[in-house]
């Protein structure tokens, strides 16, 4: 691969953060990356990685004449960091992110983007329940969507250099509306993560069952929730902060086909579950069949 910026900075570098830093590194994109990190313990993690060969306490010294700039920590810092590294963007360059919600970053950000810095969010589709410097790998985004959400008016060639950056990432990369984006994900990823920390909370609450029990038989679809349920709390904090709207909208129909189910359950209308497990029986094989998941009995873990 060839190189595509001679300057990248990463403002965050945990899970995603890293993950970009050795991304770049295996595929020679940049000449140089430089880091911020709120924690000295962070920073210097980073370093001592060798993610960044430069790090920073503060953001507007990691950006100075950096051709693309990467926001990578929780969505509710951006607006902070917008301010904090707007006069400082070189003309030029690109402005990107990787927030989980679209439409509060374009609110946050866009006021403090100079004309002639092209400001492009974006969200890989692509993560873990682990977090911080040492949990990043190069491979978290091969074979994963990334989605670029660019403002009207926004220029052609900065959108393109971006979406190579991306493929060169190994992801492929789409383009939507932020609006659009933040009704996808409620749905895809928002309102699973909200029903997984309700369903571990309701086991953890229960008086009936001792909390030995339900470690013990986790194997039964609990041990799923517990691994969503895992993930970072800030930054899924901040995710149900942001996507109120469409969380809502997507709670609201979910309620919906609830009270379906548990109308089924109650009169004891066998068919109705059975067409609504079928229907989403349907939906798991279209995952695998896009590659998207393995096939592998119980997700591919090993049986030690
Ligand atoms: P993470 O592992 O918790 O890392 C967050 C990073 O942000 C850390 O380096 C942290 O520094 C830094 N940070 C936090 N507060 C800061 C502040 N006030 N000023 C400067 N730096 C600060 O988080 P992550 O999983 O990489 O997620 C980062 C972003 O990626 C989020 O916006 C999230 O929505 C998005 N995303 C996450 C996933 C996922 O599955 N995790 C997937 C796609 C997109 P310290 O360590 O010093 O606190």
């Amino acid at each position: 691969m060839s190189v595509h910026f001679e300057k990248i900075a990463i403002l965050g570098i945990g899970l995603i953060g890293s993950s970009i830093c050795l991304g770049v590194k295996a595929q020679n994109l940049a000449g140089k990356i430089v880091g911020h990190a709120k924690s000295i313990g962070t920073r210097n993690t980073a370093l001592e990685l060798g993610l960044v060969s430069e790090v920073f306490e503060n953001p507007a010294d990691a950006v100075k004449d950096a051709d693309l700039v990467i926001l990578c920590t929780p969505i509710g810092v951006y607006k902070v960091l917008a301010e904090a590294i707007g006069p400082h963007l070189k003309a030029g360059s690109i402005l990107t992110d990787v927030g989980s919600v679209k439409g509060t970053v374009v609110r946050d950000c866009a006021p403090f983007v100079p004309a002639g810095v092209h400001f492009i969010p974006g969200h890989p589709i692509a993560g873990t329940e682990q977090s911080g410097p040492r949990a990043g790998f190069a491979s978290l985004f091969h074979d994963r969507w990334c989605i670029l959400t660019p403002l009207p008016g926004v220029n052609a060639a900065a959108v393109e250099q971006l979406t190579r950056f991306w493929q060169d990432l190994g992801s492929q990369v789409d383009v939507m509306t932020p609006d659009h984006h933040d009704l996808v994900l409620a749905i895809t990823s928002h309102l699973p993560h909200l029903i997984a920390y309700n369903t571990v909370a309701t086991a953890a609450d229960l008086e009936t069952v001792t909390n030995s029990e339900v470690i013990k038989y986790s194997a039964s679809g609990f041990r799923d929730f517990t691994r969503i349920a895992a993930s970072d709390p800030t930054m899924w904090r901040d995710v149900f902060l942001n996507n109120k709207d469409a969380v809502l909208e997507m709670l609201g129909r979910f309620t919906e086909e609830l009270a379906v189910l548990q109308r089924a359950v109650r009169w004891g209308d066998g068919e109705t579950l059975f067409n609504l497990f079928t229907r989403a029986r349907e939906v798991r094989r279209s995952i695998i069949a896009a590659g998207q998941d393995t096939a592998a009995p119980d997700f591919g873990r090993s049986k030690t």
